[in-house]
């Protein structure tokens, strides 16, 4: 029936409607909205896609959240011409659409499944709710240049972890009722230099091993839908690239759903200097697995009638995008109710699941003599610094769209609400972070306060914050970045803290007065300083619009912090690249330092994070000190709460394999779960290692291998775990 359904509607479409359904146009809501950097005339473009959705020539759209806009398009779309079919409508739906969830590297630091597929089943609620059914996410690049503005929107540097973080969003995604689009498939992590949309060359061995499990977990979960990736891979682009989109994806992996380009992506084939023209780029981009292309104007797929040698691909591309709209249920139920989705997009539920959520996500780094928790009821006075601290639309983050500043909460607002009547609380912004000094296009989502308004000293502010922190019992600075120095389009030279910012921090310090530093960041900055003199340093990311509850609740213990960092540190960009699962070439003794101006270890390593409480292990055990090549092994640990207070701990499990036909990792991540447990508390955790964990791609082999040889084993908290047994295998 479904395929009767299909066939029947493929057979009435003209090539020029077949050509329509594959092709997806940004709408932007207003007039005036659209960036001139994109080469679109703003008042223009809606009114030209409006006119190609009456003629049927439109498959998708992105960039509408109003239910209002979503039900008028609609129907422009259906009652515009005898074959209308409804669109579908994705967005950008990266860490929830009104109730806005911490950005996505904070929701990996969680190391919590559970926590990151609830939350993204909110945000599909709230999405589908105003009428979109898809969104473009998750983003599953392996990052492991943090320069990369974009390592914000993954899950960090780990391919295990990174794995899990996709399946668990692919899972709350659709059970929200959206299709998931993991992207940018693939490779993209690795741009040279960490510059948004620069090539990528990737080793078949880095390929397989670091950068596609990611995806394939997204595909094993179900995702309906996947998006290429902008740049050139070995030097075929991504998006063009059919041994990637067919061969791997649907050949390798059974990738049933859709796949969707990055945006002008099929057009820029041209550009990349590898499509002769518009209609070769429409023809390589069909005949490569490109089922639906994302398009500001003048889609390349305009010219897929002339293209007569790609008519089967072309009928296959139509079949999955009228297969995805059927599954979701678009063709029968194309509208939506505008009321039930401003109650929905109200949902208090949706804000408690959300203060969870960056309860759960921030990383406690330091905490010398326990400073923190902060016992309100003997504090007199606090001191809030930092314009961070007071910034609403920097605490819920880039890559968001349709939030609601009124109901954000702040790092300030939050200390204001849990502190009490007896606690004084004032803020001083003390210095500015500065501006960028190029402007993002993302910053017509929103800017941040100007660097310098008029009547501002600098000078003055910073004396005034200091003098702030002298008068008060404890102060609390946060620093960082502002939202718009990360993301798409925001690569950095340097980690360091932008503007004054550690002028102030140490201004603060020098006061005596005991300190903590609260990070707003989405990339590992440069804390070197911090690291050796602030007792205290939590990093809460951008945690979105609960955020400030959420780290009064950390700072004043009414929860414990137990996220872990899904990346390494570094100490300072000349590091980059610097990743925990690296090879061994010399006996690390006999390496002395690698740089003679910098340690040659990270600040932070990958899987460090605190809590109040402390935790020992214990009684690592494997189930078989002897196993076939084919067998698994279980490997267990005791773990126990040895403070006082209830916590969450991350328990992690890293192998590393002896000898073998290759070199591997000195540590790899092959198991985590984290584990709340009460003061005094012994819980024995147990993993399964088996040949899933155990195999690994060999480039000369061209294939997955499994070698008979001996694993190490370690469990702990962090990637530098000491608590380590063996195991052979045969
Ligand atoms: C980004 C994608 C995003 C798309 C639509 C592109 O520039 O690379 O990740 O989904 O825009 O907003």
């Amino acid at each position: 029936m479904t395929d009767e359904r299909i066939e029947a509607m493929l057979a009435e479409l003209s090539p020029a409607e077949k050509a329509g359904q594959l092709t997806q146009y940004f709408y932007f809501k207003l007039p005036g909205e659209a960036d001139p950097a994109l080469g679109v005339d703003a008042e223009q473009q809606p009114r030209a896609v409006e006119a190609a959705l009456g003629r049927g020539r439109v498959g998708s759209l992105l960039f509408v959240t109003d239910p209002a806009e979503t039900n008028r398009l609609q129907r422009l779309a259906i009652e515009g011409n005898p074959h209308g079919i409804p669109v579908l409508f994705g967005f950008d739906v990266i860490h929830g659409l009104r109730t806005i969830f911490p950005v996505p590297i904070a929701m990996a630091a969680s190391w919590d499944p559970e926590t990151i597929e609830r939350g993204q089943a909110v945000a599909a609620r709230e999405a589908r709710a105003v009428g979109i059914h898809w969104t473009f996410a998750p983003m599953v690049d392996i990052a492991r240049d943090p320069r990369w503005g974009r390592i914000i929107e993954g899950a960090g540097e780990d391919p295990f972890l990174g794995a899990a973080v996709a399946a668990a969003q692919v899972r709350g995604f659709q059970s929200g009722g959206i299709i998931a689009g993991p992207k940018h498939f693939a490779g993209y992590g690795a741009s040279l230099g960490g510059r948004d949309y620069d090539e990528a060359n990737i080793s078949e061995y880095e390929l397989w091993n670091t950068y596609l499990p990611p995806f394939r977990a997204a595909v094993e979960a179900g995702a309906g839908n996947i998006m290429t990736a902008y740049m050139d891979l070995n030097g075929v682009p991504a998006s063009g690239s059919h041994w990637l989109l067919t061969k791997v994806l649907r050949d390798t992996w059974g990738f049933t759903g859709f796949v969707v380009s990055d945006a002008n992506a099929v057009k820029s084939l041209e550009t990349h200097g590898f499509a002769a023209d518009p209609a070769d780029a429409a023809a390589r981009g069909v005949l490569a697995g490109v089922d639906l292309e994302m398009a500001v104007s003048e889609p390349a797929y305009d010219h897929l009638p002339e293209v007569p040698e790609a008519a089967d691909a072309i009928d296959a591309s139509v079949r999955r995008i009228l297969a995805a709209k059927l599954r979701l249920g678009v063709l029968d139920e194309p509208y939506v109710d505008e009321d039930r989705a401003r109650e929905i997009l109200a949902d208090p539920q949706h804000r408690e699941v959300a203060r969870e959520a960056a309860r759960r996500s921030a990383v406690l780094l330091r905490n010398e003599g326990d400073v923190l928790p902060l016992d309100a009821a003997a504090l007199g006075s606090i001191a809030v610094l930092g314009p961070l601290a007071d910034s609403r639309r920097d605490t819920i983050g880039p890559w968001v769209f349709d939030f609601d500043l009124d109901e954000t909460v702040t790092v300030l607002d939050g200390i204001r609400r849990a502190a009490g009547d007896g606690v004084r609380v004032e803020y001083a912004q003390g210095i500015p972070v500065t501006q960028r000094v190029f402007p993002s296009m993302f910053d017509m989502f929103g800017g941040n306060r100007p660097a310098d308004p008029d009547g501002f000293d600098p000078a003055l502010e910073l004396a005034s914050a200091v003098d702030l922190a002298a008068a008060s019992d404890v102060a609390v600075v946060v620093l960082g970045e502002y939202q718009n120095m990360i993301g798409e389009s925001a690569s950095r030279s340097s980690l360091e803290l932008p503007g004054a910012q550690l002028e102030l921090l140490q201004a603060v310090a020098a006061t005596g007065t005991p300190t903590v530093l609260l990070v707003m960041n989405g990339r590992p900055l440069d804390l070197r300083w911090a690291a050796g003199h602030v007792p205290a340093i939590l990093d809460i990311w951008y945690p979105g619009s609960q955020g400030g509850n959420a780290v009064a609740d950390l700072l004043f213990g009414a929860a414990a912090p137990g996220g872990k960092l899904p990346f390494t540190w570094p100490r300072t960009a000349g590091q980059i690249p610097m990743f925990y699962g690296h090879t061994r070439s010399h006996e690390p003794q006999n390496q002395y330092r690698r740089y003679w101006d910098e340690e040659s270890t990270p600040l932070f390593p990958f899987g460090h994070g605190l809590t109040y409480s402390t935790f020992e292990y214990a009684n690592l055990s494997v189930s078989a000190g002897s196993a076939g090549v084919d067998d698994e092994v279980t490997v267990s640990v005791d773990v126990t709460n040895t403070g006082g207070r209830e916590a969450p701990e991350v328990v992690q499990l890293y192998l590393h394999q002896r000898h073998g036909r290759a070199s591997r990792p000195v540590r790899e991540l092959k198991g985590f779960t984290r584990v709340v447990l009460a003061p005094g508390e012994t819980r024995r955790v147990t993993f399964t290692v088996g040949p899933q964990q155990r195999r690994y791609w060999h480039a000369a082999v061209r294939d997955w291998v499994l070698d008979a040889t001996t694993f190490d084993v370690w469990a702990g908290g962090t990637s530098t775990a000491e608590l380590t047994t063996t195991f052979e295998v045969r």
